[in-house]
């Protein structure tokens, strides 16, 4: 079986639904599970709504629930144009709906939002996008099952960044997906969201659609993960950043993880975990070019000097003195136990005899670390910050791309540098109105100024 996931412009209107549709068609052969993000923009609206709601907006919210409401109808009645059965489906999805206004109606009440209820609204939109495919599939003689993904990706309560529990999902996998493959028929779950083991809804983090569908892949022992979005495959940089990055063919596992951790949003973070550990190949395609050749990603991909170039323009640098470091044991342990008790995830790192410097994705709820770590030494917090990393696995055998990068930089700033141990990350942190010049410029370096394939 294979994993088939498209992205939230991949089903953002009747068309990309029709598209995903001939897609699915195609690949039926290869017995696809398919995942879906929700609607392009529509987490962001519901993230908005629960903002509006808890901040007493009620008026504002409830626009924004009726807004979503007309969005999907609409698509369903482009979709499905069987009066019947499109009243049937919009019945289904007139509960999520109302669902949604009575929520945001609590939310307005209470004055505030926690992230489980967060979660409780934002779930929704991947639940609407997947019933709204399932119906539309089925219009087109595909056929597709609905999944509450819920009952499958069993997580930990951290909720809004919530921590899959790989073994209970292999097994819900197992038991929900398997069956419906064995029959013919296809099963289509949202992306992004799932409950813990009490049956409390939870998400993973933005992007997390891409996890979902490797997850379930490996639980599945998949044959491949396809991971369906906007643009080409993987490419040398965003092209929202440089319009002239290239398409990337083939990389390797490594390499990708890397780009993803170091902001290449193409792909979330974790995405690659789970198909490393079973070998599963991933490839990106485009689903407005459904045949072009895409980006493959497996562990014997070609290496390259160079591959590619990610970057993040938000990062907050966290900075730490204390003579105590000097030729101390154990004080650097000391230093992460605070981390890793507050939570907060490290980037990149440097140290010096007496210094340490990390950089943070996450800079929300800081006082409380910041606190613990003043008892070690002095702290200095920089935000407005932004990384650039150079990614390739050949990066520190090739001798000179290290002196091109720093030559290309010219007279760009450069507060921290950090090669990693594996030898394929060069990350540098800039100022972050320094992040767009410096992805110009390494991109023009390292793969010339020349216009993208069209
Ligand atoms: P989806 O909704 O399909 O998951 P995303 O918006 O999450 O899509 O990810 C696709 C976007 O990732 C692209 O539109 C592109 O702007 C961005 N991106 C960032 N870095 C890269 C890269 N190296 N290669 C391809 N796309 C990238
Ligand atoms: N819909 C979620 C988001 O926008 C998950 C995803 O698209 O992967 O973050
Ligand atoms: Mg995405």
């Amino acid at each position: 079986m294979i994993v088939v996931k498209f992205g939230g412009t991949s089903v953002g209107d009747a068309a990309a639904i029709d598209r995903a549709a001939s897609i699915v068609r195609g690949r039926m052969p290869g017995r696809p599970l398919v995942i879906v993000s929700a609607m392009s923009g529509v987490t962001n609206a519901l993230i908005d709504i629960s903002d509006q709601a808890s901040r007493g907006q009620l008026v504002l919210a409830v626009r924004g629930v009726e807004a979503l409401r007309e969005k999907h109808l609409q698509a369903l009645a482009d979709l499905v144009p069987d009066e019947s059965v499109a009243s049937e489906v919009g019945a289904e999805l007139s509960a999520s709906f109302d669902d949604l206004a009575r929520l945001a109606e609590a939310l307005s009440v209470l004055g505030y939002c926690t992230a489980r209820s967060q979660d409780a609204l934002v779930a929704q939109g991947e639940l609407l996008s997947s019933q709204l495919v399932t119906a539309a599939f089925q219009v087109r003689g595909i056929p597709a099952e609905f999944v509450d993904a819920r009952q499958v990706m069993t997580t930990d309560d951290r909720f809004g960044r919530a921590e899959p529990q790989v073994d209970a999902i292999a097994e819900r996998a197992r038991e929900r997906f398997l069956p419906i493959l064995r029959e013919g028929r296809i099963p289509v779950a949202g992306g992004f969201i799932g409950a813990t083991a009490e049956g409390v809804t939870t998400t993973l983090g933005r992007g997390g659609s891409d996890y979902s569908a490797s997850l379930f892949g490996a639980a599945l022992q998949a044959d491949a993960i396809e991971i369906w979005t906007d643009v080409d495959g993987m490419l040398t940089a965003d092209p929202r950043v440089v319009p002239t990055a290239r398409l990337i063919e083939r990389i390797r596992f490594d390499e990708a993880s890397e780009l993803a951790s170091f902001g290449a949003k193409v792909l979330h973070p974790s995405t690659i975990t789970p198909a490393v550990r079973r070998g599963i190949p991933v490839y990106v395609y485009n689903s407005r070019r459904p045949d072009g050749t895409g980006t493959l990603i497996t562990s014997d991909a070609p290496r390259r000097p160079v591959s590619a170039i990610a970057a993040k323009s938000q990062t907050t640098v966290v900075k730490l003195r204390s003579a105590r470091m000097l030729l101390a044991h154990g004080f650097l342990r000391t230093v992460f136990e605070v981390f890793e008790r507050h939570h907060i995830s490290i980037d990149v790192i440097a140290t010096s005899e007496v210094s340490l410097s990390v950089t943070l994705d996450h800079a929300e709820n800081l006082e409380a670390l910041l606190v613990d770590l003043r008892g070690l030494g002095d702290v200095s917090v920089e935000r407005g910050r932004g990384i650039v990393s150079i990614v390739g696995a050949g990066l520190t055998d090739a001798s000179n791309a290290m002196a091109r990068a720093f030559t290309a930089l010219g007279d760009v700033r450069v507060h921290m540098a950090s090669v990693s141990a594996t030898g394929i990350n060069l990350t540098l942190v800039l100022d972050a109105d320094q992040v767009t010049p410096a992805m110009q410029r390494l991109h023009d370096a390292f793969f010339g100024a020349a216009p993208a394939a069209p």
